[in-house]
């Protein structure tokens, strides 16, 4: 049997952190059984569905490298389909046409709620001919019995049909509801595998049964836990950055968002870090957790940096050029980029904080606030160690490491500074910043004529603050 899973987002908003761990598990499935993995827009929603929303969930995808078999499928070019299916059904009984007003359903269900008892439609309509214009059509689901299924992570699971709604599958725009359109598109594309997020839970039952009635073989199951925030509400907008698409923009590395969300609902031993590859490898039902898993950007961040780390600098290279485009820095200069990358991988967050850290590498003057200005002014000695250090700079042949690193330690000796009192001005002066890689190997990498700009700057502004 060939093993077909997919990813159906109702595209009503942008890709969240949920939607693309239920991605990542359906596409790793496919993935490790050398199946097929579809991408279905559940787009009939005709009201709440838009474009933004279907490029924010491609784009997304094809960030994260997640990438689908076949065309992106859309449901509202197949409405007719899913039409005749329901023509079908009214024909055999299965489904019939019910004229109740909102009003109606409104009372009954202020009664029910009232009476408690639990509020769905009382079929009112069944077996009613009643013409009007206005009319959505429901499923007749089964007044006895039970449905049964085993869910691959929840185990098994049972349901009196006494239980169950005669649920909407055609709405009065003539259009099919989720529910229902999801179940013929399943069957369609042969959809072996089921993974969603557990809030689907309460439509299973109901598909099944028109599985059922179709006559249909009906898929396996997986309903996988919420994600909740560290004071467990369900994730929002509001409590994280839940729209995939700003992780990006923020400078994550789409193999550790992967990594991360992986990690949300599923676990193998005590692994942290996996490879695609190894994920394809590890990926069972077996390693799903039940609970609630809680969303921690800490740790995200965390396996962000680790990811950093360890990536190779090309690779760095590659993904931080749009970042370095959209702030219009010019880095065809000297240093070779690939330099810089290896000062600072080690200590960012983030591509995008690792930009911000090294632009100041490619600009040509360092501009000072008068908070590092006047912190400058208060080192010993300063503008007489600087017009040496500019100097002994200025006539040096040989521009390397050790020589700069002579030079500096042969100031400080002379004037009994300790290595803070010399490395900090220059620090401030040549980079702008309080917190830098260590301060001879940028002085190093970005050369001497660049260097000896930035402190001679900086000694005509001394100068003219004395002298004034
Ligand atoms: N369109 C549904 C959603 O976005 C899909 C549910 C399912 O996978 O069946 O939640
Ligand atoms: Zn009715």
């Amino acid at each position: 049997m060939k093993i077909i899973t997919r990813f159906a987002p109702s595209p009503t908003g942008f890709l969240h952190i949920g939607g693309v761990r239920t991605a990542l598990y359906s596409w790793l499935f496919s993935r490790r059984n050398k199946g097929l993995f579809i991408l279905r827009m559940e787009d009939t929603d005709i009201y709440r569905s838009n474009n933004k929303s279907i490029n924010s969930i491609i784009n997304g995808l094809k960030w994260l490298n997640i990438n689908w078999d076949k065309d992106p499928f859309f449901q509202t070019n197949n409405i007719y389909k899913y039409m005749l299916i329901i023509k079908k059904m009214l024909n055999d009984g299965n489904a019939y046409k019910c004229y109740c007003s909102k009003n109606r359903l409104n009372l009954l269900r202020n009664y029910q709620i009232k009476n408690k008892i639990k509020p769905r439609y009382d079929k009112f309509c069944t077996n009613f001919i009643k013409k009007k214009k206005q009319y959505v059509i429901r499923f007749r689901n089964p007044n006895n019995g039970f449905v049964i299924f085993n869910d691959k992570i929840r185990g098994l699971i049972k349901i009196n049909n006494k239980e169950l709604d005669d649920l909407i599958i055609c709405r009065e725009n003539g259009i099919p509801t989720y529910n229902f359109s999801s179940v013929i598109d399943d069957i369609n594309m042969n959809i072996t595998h089921i993974i969603r997020g557990v809030e689907h839970i309460n439509n299973t039952p109901r598909q099944i049964n028109i599985f059922k009635v179709l006559n249909q073989k009906i898929p396996k199951y997986a309903h996988v836990s919420i994600i909740l925030d560290k004071n467990k509400k369900k994730l929002s907008k509001r409590n994280c950055i839940n729209d995939i698409n700003e992780y990006k923009k923020k400078g994550y590395i789409p193999e550790a968002i992967i990594n991360y969300i992986l990690k949300l609902g599923w676990s193998y031993k005590n692994k942290e870090i996996f490879t695609i590859n190894e994920m394809k490898k590890c990926f069972s039902f077996k390693n799903f957790i039940k609970s609630n898993s809680i969303f921690d950007i800490k740790k995200l961040n965390w396996l962000n940096q680790n990811y950093m780390k360890k990536m190779p600098i090309v690779k760095i290279k590659k993904k931080i050029l749009s970042y370095i485009d959209n702030i219009n820095l010019n880095i065809n200069k000297i240093p070779k980029i690939e330099s810089v990358i290896k000062l600072f991988k080690k200590r960012c967050k983030n591509l995008i904080e690792m930009v911000k850290l090294f632009k100041y590498i490619y600009k040509k003057k360092i501009l000072l606030n008068y908070f590092m200005f006047k912190k400058i002014l208060k080192f010993k000695h300063i503008y007489k160690i600087l017009i040496i250090i500019y100097n002994k700079f200025k006539k040096n042949k040989f521009w390397n490491n050790n020589n700069i690193n002579l030079i500096i330690l042969k100031i400080k000796k002379q004037f009994k500074l300790k290595m803070y009192e010399i490395c900090m001005p220059l620090r401030i002066i040549i980079t702008g910043n309080i917190k830098t890689p260590n301060i001879n190997d940028i002085i190093y990498i970005i050369k001497k004529k660049t260097v000896l700009y930035r402190i001679n700057q900086i000694i005509n502004i001394i100068y003219n603050f004395k002298n004034n």
